[in-house]
């Protein structure tokens, strides 16, 4: 019997599977910034539910949260479990980008004739291809769980298409997960979600799911009696677990609906379900209802049953009443399922670190609440601020929340108090807000104004790109802590700006930040204007610019003889004044400081004021060798005495310096 379209038939599945995609590729292709100009880049693991089962899993195991993942992603996660758990898999049969990719290659194979290569599911080739998802399971929520980091990041073929292959991705395992994606799903039909999808691994296992609460329950009481085993021994037990079920049983019972079939109306002759299952279901097989483990409901054997044998229904064995309405449900539960993650998961925050340390008897304990601290936005710059408060007297504990950017600080009142900790939580910094020529003026008027809720080191810097938007002739600002904070501006001479307009630019909720490639990125600011202080100093503008400048110097301790001649050997290049070069100096400096006769590495301005890198040495170092060293492709960078590796060069010098005699 010839195969019919199930488009329209089956329409809810297709409206939900192609709008996906297509808000998907609309908003990550850059399409959506050219019309909403002011969007801000949009996150592609935003949503995601494995990184939120993942976040989870490491939330129960380490009371911490992995990467920037937030109760968003983790209310995805639950949600998604809890509906595969009464439902089915809704989310591989309607939302999932990878699986509705898998459908079109299997509507594209059928259109052009290519030969299907399905796997029996009976045969043994197809029970061992299906560990490989459970490995990727135990292995991703392994790694995720002890290093804090998304590993299924490496090698989601979602996420490296996405970001266009530039994420935190590792290149060679996402170029294989598109392919297997790409080539063997247009000959397999779904191969990826049957054998390789993690996701897929951890919706078949909760469709068994009374056997993972069983071994939970077997593992608490364990614990209970004092047999502690460790969390990864219940993992790999839940994986082993659930690859068996999916092998030797592979039909669960447990589900509130599914695809029900009346046997005396399906002959088994035409196959037509069968052959319009995007897993290649052998649907006739079935007696009242297909339980099979692979079954999402995604509906296209119901649409293309030319007998009404199917239907989406409760109860096996009898054809539904209303198979009209029926045919809806699992899409409908699907953007239930969808709008009540939406709003549970922007209800409550759960912390990415909540550590406490010292705490004892008789301190008196209270928290400090600070928001906006962008720089707080992940498990490693939660870890950072950890480690920074931790050397803070008086304070015990650090919670930090990345989605809204707060942080939560407990400490001992008896020993300090939150003026001091906000104190020790600022970061000093400067911003050079507009460039500045050293001979365009003698010297530049400095005011001072005072601020509030700008404790981020971030935060100068979004101040200082307002000011830059207006085009007044500021050049720089300086931030040092006091309450209210200080904000030093320095600017042209013949600049007048008054306390109004300061208000007004500090005050500003928002900052258009222009982005490479064009566009804007939409960044939210909650800074309080206090007072501009009267009257004005100033600086010249050769002090100014040295104080600007951001640095560097190493020294290194050798015995040399005091008498011999020492050089600089100078490159001076205008690009040294730019943050990468800063960055790149401590590898300079680790690179060159083993060879005999370097004394000194230093990125600085020279007597021109010109941005210039220095290296101090003397014999049997020569300006060619050092030049030498400079360029060579691979830098050798001592970590420790036992770890000392190759590097890539962390900059690139075309001409050579010049050297100049120190003593
Ligand atoms: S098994 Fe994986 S890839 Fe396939 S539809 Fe489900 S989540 Fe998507
Ligand atoms: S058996 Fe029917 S509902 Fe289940 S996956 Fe196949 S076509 Fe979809």
């Amino acid at each position: 019997m010839a195969k019919k379209s199930t488009v329209k038939s089956n329409w809810p599945k297709y409206l939900l599977q192609w709008g996906v995609l297509a808000l998907l590729v609309f908003f990550l292709s850059g399409l959506a910034s050219l019309i909403f100009t002011k969007m801000a880049a949009p996150d592609p693991e935003k949503y995601c539910p494995f990184g939120g089962l993942e976040a989870f899993g490491t939330y129960l195991a380490n009371n911490s949260l992995p990467c920037s993942m937030t109760s968003m992603q983790i209310v995805m996660g639950i949600v998604l479990a809890a509906v595969v758990v009464l439902l089915g898999k809704l989310f591989c049969g309607y939302l999932c980008p990878v699986g509705t990719v898998e459908d079109l290659l299997k509507k594209l194979r059928q259109a052009v004739g290519f030969k299907a290569f399905n796997i029996n599911s009976n045969s043994v080739l197809d029970k061992a291809l299906r560990i490989i998802k459970y490995i990727l399971l135990f292995v991703a929520f392994y790694m995720t769980m002890t290093a804090s980091e998304l590993f299924c990041k490496n090698f989601d073929p979602y996420y490296a298409t996405a970001t266009g292959f530039k994420g935190e991705i590792t290149l060679w395992m996402s170029i294989v997960t598109v392919a297997i994606v790409l080539i063997l799903g247009l000959f397999v039909d779904r191969f990826w979600c049957k054998y390789i999808c993690p996701l897929g691994a951890v919706s078949n296992s909760l469709k068994f799911w009374v056997w993972l609460v069983v071994l939970v329950a077997l593992w608490w009481v364990l614990g209970l009696l004092g047999i502690h085993i460790a969390w990864i021994w219940l993992l790999g037990a839940m994986c082993l677990v659930g690859y068996l079920l999916e092998i030797l049983c592979g039909k669960p019972k447990t589900q509130l609906i599914g695809v029900v079939i009346d046997n005396n109306k399906c002959t088994g002759a035409c196959r037509l379900c069968q052959k319009n299952c995007p897993y290649n279901i052998d649907v006739p097989t079935f007696e009242g209802k297909v339980n099979s483990v692979d079954c999402t409901l995604c509906g296209e054997c119901v649409a293309s049953c030319p007998v009404k044998a199917l239907s989406i229904g409760v109860k096996p064995g009898v054809e539904s009443k209303c198979s009209k309405f029926t045919k809806l449900l699992p899409a409908t539960l699907t953007v239930v399922s969808v709008i009540i993650a939406f709003l549970l998961g922007g209800k409550f925050e759960v912390p990415t670190i909540d550590e406490n340390w010292g705490i004892e008897p008789g301190m008196k304990l209270e928290t400090l609440k600070v928001e906006g601290l962008k720089s707080v936005k992940c498990f490693s710059s939660s870890k950072a601020f950890k480690a920074k408060m931790e050397k803070v007297p008086g304070v015990h504990g650090v919670k930090t929340f990345v989605g809204s950017h707060t942080v939560v600080v407990t400490y001992d009142a008896n020993a300090t108090d939150a003026e001091k900790i906000e104190a020790q939580m600022f970061v000093p910094s400067k911003f050079r807000v507009n460039s500045l020529e050293p001979n365009a003026y003698d010297s530049l008027k400095c005011v001072t104004i005072r601020t509030e809720k700008m404790f981020d080191k971030l935060d100068l810097n979004y101040l200082g790109m307002q000011m830059r938007l207006t085009e007044k002739k500021i050049f720089g600002l300086e931030s040092m802590y006091d309450c209210p904070l200080i904000v030093k501006v320095y600017m042209a001479p013949d600049e007048e700006l008054n306390e109004a307009w300061f208000k007004n630019i500090v005050e500003k909720k928002t900052l258009e930040m222009p982005v490479h490639g064009g566009g804007v990125k939409m960044i939210d600011l909650g800074f309080k204007f206090i007072r501009m202080e009267k009257g004005c100093s100033f600086v010249s503008t050769q002090d100014y610019l040295r104080m600007m400048f951001d640095s560097f110097a190493a020294e290194y301790r050798k015995n040399v003889d005091a008498d011999a001649p020492q050089w600089w050997y100078e490159i001076v290049d205008h690009n040294y004044e730019k943050p990468i070069v800063r960055r790149g100096m401590p590898f300079l400096s680790n690179h060159l400081s083993s060879h005999d006769g370097v004394l000194g590495t230093y990125l600085t301005l020279n007597e021109d004021l010109e941005p210039c890198i220095r290296i101090r040495y003397t014999a049997p170092m020569t300006d060619d060798e050092l030049f030498r060293l400079m360029t060579m492709p691979k830098w050798t960078i001592k970590y420790s005495d036992d770890d000392i590796r190759e590097v890539d060069a962390k900059m690139s010098f075309e001409t050579p310096g010049h050297s100049i005699l120190v003593n």
